[in-house]
């Protein structure tokens, strides 16, 4: 993971040191298209504070994040036409993060589209369901 943020692809994106397609800055937040879309119009946000992942985001800094999800998301669905979107956020290679400065997906979807996020599962029973929050409640670090 990246902690020297001369190295983090997207700090040298907010630097201008790489160049992108910007969709909106100000002093806390910055917007780009993905240059990897799942279709056009799909946007990153990031803070321009570097983070590694969520779990070091000043949280402080996360009503920026929000405030911008709220002009950007709109923005992006009237642009491309899409009558919903997703916020999508993902931490560690596990679950396919690729560049570690924390970064949200905004991404325009259709009712035609074909993404498929994830099949939809199910507990063996109510018990191990209850096991399983309860072992969750336990580790939350209070
Ligand atoms: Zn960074």
């Amino acid at each position: 993971m990246t902690t020297n943020t001369d190295d983090c692809l997207f700090c040298r994106i907010v630097k201008g040191e790489i160049p992108c397609a910007k969709v909106y800055e100000d002093e806390y937040v910055f917007a780009f298209l993905d240059i990897a879309p799942f279709k056009e119009g799909h946007t990153l946000l990031i803070l321009k504070e570097h983070s590694n992942t969520v779990l070091d985001v000043n949280p402080n800094h996360m009503q920026y994040v929000l405030k911008a999800i709220q002009k950007i998301a709109p923005a992006v669905m009237e642009a491309t036409h899409a009558q919903g979107f997703h916020v999508l956020q993902n931490n560690f290679a596990a679950a396919g993060q690729t560049v570690f400065h924390t970064h949200w997906h905004i991404i325009p979807r259709s009712e035609d589209d074909t993404l498929s996020l994830w099949a939809q599962g199910a507990y063996t029973d109510n018990g191990t369901m209850g096991a399983m929050a309860r072992v969750i409640s336990q580790n939350i670090i209070q």
